[in-house]
């Protein structure tokens, strides 16, 4: 078959393409593997809302018509919501079509599928940055004994045996997961490395609202001093909760989750964490101090001051002063380990030339170098800051799109 374009992926970054793509005539399909908003569907765990209020998530032609803008989507309501968004726009979706591979060709790209083949001289690739969970090399060396878990495969605690469970990493969501757990009255150490702390609420309104408002989220890649350290920072301690809840690291030791620094190896059975724990806070606590410091800022020289509460500041983390440096992994006390160290996009299908020596795909804001006509979306800090939320998609897809635009009528693009 053939087509001026092709969308792999139906999450919100293929969606909002399609629309942008549909605005400028572009004749294209939206190739997805499962049913739309799959990820959310299959990837997440039960008690997972969104950590970006309703009003956020703004999708081109399409916001939030509810009356609860201030509160945070169940994983079924992001379902229908995105599932929704996609009937609106009548997506030209063609589901459970799993992408094999792209190849080039003379004439442009040509998609393989489980249901057929599509030449075309666009491809977008919005197949998501976190298809697989990221777990580092060292897990190899966990006893036997322990049952190791990734979020793609944790629904809820009942899963897990009972006794201790460490849980490793703590941003959005090793902090989520380890409130949930420890709450479900299994012992919880959590082994903190690198993270960035942010309040739910900042003199009464909700953080994500002060970024949006101050522009921090609008941030442009082109504009940012270190671009590869901003696109592989943690994401924010954010829960969603109908209580707007702040879960930081104070708020999970109040409930007697215990802290640990960084796994940094296991030897003999061993976990072997890192004396970085206070460092580790100290930083995160300055970070968050910067953010309100700018925040505060904006709110002056905006004339929001006088409407909200006065600027604050939050208690520093507060951390045991010995942290233990060990813990026998055969003794008994952890039962599970769960890796939430991050995740990683699965392009395995790609057979074209585009990766970096780390398999990362070489891009300028989601225009795929040395790839005439093959654009990206979705990834951290892919044009913007926010370019991964569901917020970020709309204006990454309408400058892609633009660029494939003039690519397609012959100019550079
Ligand atoms: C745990 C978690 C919580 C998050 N919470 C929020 C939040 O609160 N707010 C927010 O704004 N963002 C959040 N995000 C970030 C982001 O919005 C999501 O990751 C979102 O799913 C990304 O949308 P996407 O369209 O880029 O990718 P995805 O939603 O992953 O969509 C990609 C689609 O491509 C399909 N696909 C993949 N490979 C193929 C193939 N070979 N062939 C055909 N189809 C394929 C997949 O099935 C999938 O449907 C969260 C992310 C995670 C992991």
């Amino acid at each position: 078959m053939r087509i001026t374009a092709v969308v792999i992926g139906a999450g919100q970054a293929g969606l909002a393409m399609s629309w942008w793509l549909a605005q400028r005539s572009i004749d294209h399909v939206v190739l997805e593997r499962g049913e739309v908003a799959n990820s959310w569907r299959t990837e997440r765990w039960d008690s997972l809302r969104l950590l970006t209020p309703n009003w956020q998530s703004r999708l081109p032609g399409f916001g939030y018509d509810g009356d609860d803008p201030d509160g945070f989507r169940t994983m079924p309501q992001t379902v229908d919501f995105i599932a929704r968004y996609a009937r609106t726009i009548s997506a030209p979706l063609e589901t459970a079509t799993r992408v094999t591979s792209v190849r080039a060709t003379d004439e442009g790209y040509q998609v393989q599928t489980n249901r057929g083949d599509w030449r075309c001289r666009g491809v977008v690739l919005a197949s998501g940055a976190c298809n697989i969970a990221s777990v580092p090399a060292l897990s190899a060396a966990v006893p036997r004994s322990i049952a190791a878990l990734t979020p793609m495969e944790y629904r809820n605690p009942d899963q897990l045996a009972d006794g201790g469970v460490l849980v490793v990493g703590a941003s959005a969501t090793g902090i989520q997961l380890a409130d949930e757990i420890h709450r479900s009255g299994r012992p919880l150490t959590l082994a903190v490395g690198e993270h960035v702390r942010v309040p739910r609420v900042y003199r009464g309104k909700d953080i994500q609202w002060w970024m949006d408002a101050a522009g921090v989220l609008d941030e442009r890649y082109d504009q940012i001093d270190d671009i590869v350290r901003a696109r592989n920072l943690p994401s924010l301690q954010l829960v969603g909760t109908p209580e707007r809840t702040t879960l930081d690291l104070n708020a999970l030791t109040s409930i007697g989750v215990k802290l640990v620094g960084r796994l940094a190896g296991i030897r003999d059975g061993k976990a072997q964490f890192s004396g970085s724990l206070k460092n580790h806070c100290a930083l995160a606590d300055l970070k968050m101090v910067r953010l309100l410091d700018t925040i505060d800022e904006w709110a002056s020289a905006n004339g929001i001051d006088a409407g909200v509460p006065p600027p604050h500041r939050f208690e520093p983390t507060k951390i045991d002063p010995a942290p233990p440096l060990e813990m026998d992994l055969t003794s008994g006390e952890i039962a599970t380990i769960l890796w939430t160290t991050g995740y990683r996009p699965d392009t395995s299908w790609l057979d074209v030339p585009v990766f970096d020596r780390k398999g990362r795909i070489r891009h300028d804001g989601g225009v795929i170098i040395d790839a005439p006509g093959m654009y990206l979306m979705g990834m951290p800090f892919l044009r913007r800051r926010k370019s991964s939320l569901i917020d970020g998609a709309g204006s990454d897809a309408r400058d892609l799109s633009g660029h494939l635009k003039s690519f397609l009528d012959g100019g550079s693009g």
